[in-house]
């Protein structure tokens, strides 16, 4: 994708972000705009717009990206009181930047999931 997708630019070092880790296929940096007080998301390093295209494009990669955010969550200090995973997908998911990202959330109580 490239120059065109702003979390592959990221990835790419051209827009700043605060890495928290990386692994040679995956990279998980804090969100700019933060929903709760631990708030980053995980990429894979390779271009997939969604879950959906990850997931059945290379299952591998989709496993790496959850290991790197259970990684995320156990250096942040979220294991033992739980976290939030999310995949927004598509328009009705209310995804805005389509190079897929979990949103690994925490740090407090969230409250139910649909309000
Ligand atoms: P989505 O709605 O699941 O696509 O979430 C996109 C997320 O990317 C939002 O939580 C934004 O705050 C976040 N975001 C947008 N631009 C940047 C950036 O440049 N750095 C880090 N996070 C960003």
């Amino acid at each position: 994708m490239g120059s065109d997708c702003l979390f592959c630019r990221i990835v790419a070092g051209e827009i700043p972000a605060t890495v928290v880790r990386e692994t040679p296929t995956t990279l998980a940096f804090r969100d700019i705009d933060p929903k709760a007080p631990v708030h980053v998301l995980v990429v894979p390093k390779e271009h997939y717009a969604d879950v959906a295209t990850l997931g059945q494009g290379d299952p591998a990669l989709a496993g790496e990206v959850l290991a790197t955010a259970a990684a995320v969550a156990e250096d942040e200090g979220l294991l033992g009181d739980g976290f939030r995973l999310m995949f927004n997908t598509g328009a009705y998911g209310g995804q805005e930047v389509f190079h897929v990202h979990a949103h690994v959330l925490g740090g407090a109580p969230l409250g139910p999931m649909l309000a």
